[in-house]
Protein backbone atom coordinates (compact mmCIF):
# COMPACT_ATOMS: atom_id res chain seq x y z
CA UNK A 1 0.00 0.00 0.00
CA UNK A 2 1.39 3.30 -0.42
CA UNK A 3 1.23 5.73 2.22
CA UNK A 4 2.16 9.41 2.33
CA UNK A 5 5.07 10.15 4.65
CA UNK A 6 3.36 12.62 7.87
CA UNK A 7 7.04 14.59 7.79
CA UNK A 8 7.77 15.23 4.28
CA UNK A 9 4.62 13.87 1.88
CA UNK A 10 6.52 11.61 -0.14
CA UNK A 11 4.66 8.24 -1.37
CA UNK A 12 6.41 5.46 0.33
CA UNK A 13 5.13 1.80 -0.75
CA UNK A 14 4.39 -0.45 2.60
CA UNK A 15 4.55 -3.60 3.62
CA UNK A 16 1.73 -4.00 5.92
CA UNK A 17 3.43 -6.96 7.49
CA UNK A 18 6.31 -5.07 8.58
CA UNK A 19 4.71 -2.41 10.64
CA UNK A 20 6.69 -3.35 13.11
CA UNK A 21 9.66 -3.03 12.13
CA UNK A 22 9.51 0.81 12.52
CA UNK A 23 10.42 1.86 8.78
CA UNK A 24 11.60 4.82 7.73
CA UNK A 25 10.51 7.28 5.04
CA UNK A 26 12.31 6.28 1.95
CA UNK A 27 12.59 10.16 0.63
CA UNK A 28 13.88 12.07 4.03
CA UNK A 29 14.47 9.16 6.20
CA UNK A 30 12.53 9.95 9.09
CA UNK A 31 10.80 7.29 10.87
CA UNK A 32 7.23 6.60 9.26
CA UNK A 33 5.02 5.73 12.24
CA UNK A 34 5.66 7.93 14.80
CA UNK A 35 2.88 10.31 13.42
CA UNK A 36 0.04 9.50 12.38
CA UNK A 37 -0.11 8.61 8.64
CA UNK A 38 -3.39 10.24 6.27
CA UNK A 39 -5.46 7.40 5.66
CA UNK A 40 -7.45 7.01 2.54
CA UNK A 41 -9.93 4.86 0.81
CA UNK A 42 -6.81 3.56 -0.95
CA UNK A 43 -4.99 2.72 1.99
CA UNK A 44 -7.28 2.32 5.02
CA UNK A 45 -9.39 -0.87 4.35
CA UNK A 46 -5.86 -2.60 3.72
CA UNK A 47 -3.97 -1.10 6.38
CA UNK A 48 -6.76 -2.25 9.03
CA UNK A 49 -6.48 -5.95 7.15
CA UNK A 50 -3.16 -6.42 7.43
CA UNK A 51 -1.74 -4.72 10.27
CA UNK A 52 -0.46 -6.65 13.16
CA UNK A 53 -1.11 -4.15 15.71
CA UNK A 54 -3.88 -2.39 16.81
CA UNK A 55 -5.14 0.48 14.33
CA UNK A 56 -6.04 3.69 15.89
CA UNK A 57 -8.54 5.84 13.57
CA UNK A 58 -8.85 9.48 14.13
CA UNK A 59 -11.88 10.57 11.70
CA UNK A 60 -11.58 14.30 11.86
CA UNK A 61 -12.39 17.43 9.50
CA UNK A 62 -10.42 20.75 9.09
CA UNK A 63 -13.37 23.05 10.45
CA UNK A 64 -14.11 20.82 13.13
CA UNK A 65 -12.53 22.63 16.41
CA UNK A 66 -12.72 19.76 18.85
CA UNK A 67 -11.06 17.85 16.23
CA UNK A 68 -8.01 20.21 16.08
CA UNK A 69 -7.57 20.56 19.91
CA UNK A 70 -7.19 16.65 19.66
CA UNK A 71 -4.87 16.62 16.68
CA UNK A 72 -2.00 17.25 19.36
CA UNK A 73 -2.94 14.01 21.37
CA UNK A 74 -3.32 11.77 18.99
CA UNK A 75 0.17 13.24 17.49
CA UNK A 76 1.80 12.47 21.21
CA UNK A 77 0.07 9.27 21.58
CA UNK A 78 1.24 8.19 17.77
CA UNK A 79 5.09 8.82 19.10
CA UNK A 80 4.52 7.32 22.10
CA UNK A 81 3.01 4.10 21.08
CA UNK A 82 5.22 3.93 18.20
CA UNK A 83 5.88 -0.13 17.21
CA UNK A 84 2.73 -0.91 19.42
CA UNK A 85 -0.10 0.82 17.23
CA UNK A 86 -0.61 2.37 13.81
CA UNK A 87 -2.00 5.90 13.83
CA UNK A 88 -4.42 7.08 10.83
CA UNK A 89 -6.03 10.03 10.42
CA UNK A 90 -9.48 10.20 8.39
CA UNK A 91 -10.07 13.47 6.78
CA UNK A 92 -14.05 13.19 6.23
CA UNK A 93 -14.54 15.62 4.12
CA UNK A 94 -11.61 14.49 1.91
CA UNK A 95 -12.91 10.80 2.64
CA UNK A 96 -16.78 11.03 2.87
CA UNK A 97 -16.94 7.61 1.33
CA UNK A 98 -14.99 5.83 4.27
CA UNK A 99 -16.84 8.33 6.73
CA UNK A 100 -20.42 6.63 5.81
CA UNK A 101 -18.70 2.90 5.46
CA UNK A 102 -17.16 3.54 9.19
CA UNK A 103 -20.49 4.82 10.16
CA UNK A 104 -18.55 8.47 11.82
CA UNK A 105 -21.86 10.33 12.98
CA UNK A 106 -20.13 12.96 14.58
CA UNK A 107 -16.56 14.25 14.72
CA UNK A 108 -13.96 13.39 16.37
CA UNK A 109 -14.64 9.65 16.51
CA UNK A 110 -11.98 7.44 17.45
CA UNK A 111 -12.04 3.77 16.56
CA UNK A 112 -9.55 1.14 17.63
CA UNK A 113 -9.16 -1.54 15.33
CA UNK A 114 -8.08 -5.11 15.53
CA UNK A 115 -7.47 -7.77 12.59
CA UNK A 116 -9.83 -5.26 10.66
CA UNK A 117 -12.71 -5.63 13.47
CA UNK A 118 -13.09 -2.33 15.63
CA UNK A 119 -12.83 -2.99 18.90
CA UNK A 120 -14.32 -0.01 20.23
CA UNK A 121 -14.90 3.80 19.38
CA UNK A 122 -14.91 6.88 21.37
CA UNK A 123 -17.35 9.46 20.37
CA UNK A 124 -15.63 12.70 20.95
CA UNK A 125 -12.16 13.79 22.09
CA UNK A 126 -9.79 12.93 25.50
CA UNK A 127 -7.47 14.28 27.11
CA UNK A 128 -3.99 13.45 26.35
CA UNK A 129 -3.57 11.64 29.65
CA UNK A 130 -7.14 10.10 29.58
CA UNK A 131 -6.47 8.83 25.79
CA UNK A 132 -3.47 7.21 26.31
CA UNK A 133 -4.71 4.94 29.47
CA UNK A 134 -7.85 4.33 26.91
CA UNK A 135 -5.35 2.80 24.86
CA UNK A 136 -3.47 0.85 26.65
CA UNK A 137 -6.31 -1.37 26.93
CA UNK A 138 -5.36 -2.61 23.20
CA UNK A 139 -1.75 -2.50 22.87
ZN1 LIG B 1 9.52 11.61 4.52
Amino acid sequence: MIVACPHCHAGNRLDATRLGDAPNCGACHAPLLNAPLTGTADNLPELLRHSQVPVVVDFWATWCGPCQSFAPAFAAAAEAFVGKALFVKVDTDAEQALAAQYKVRSIPTIAVFDGGNELERLAGALPSGQFKAWLMQFV
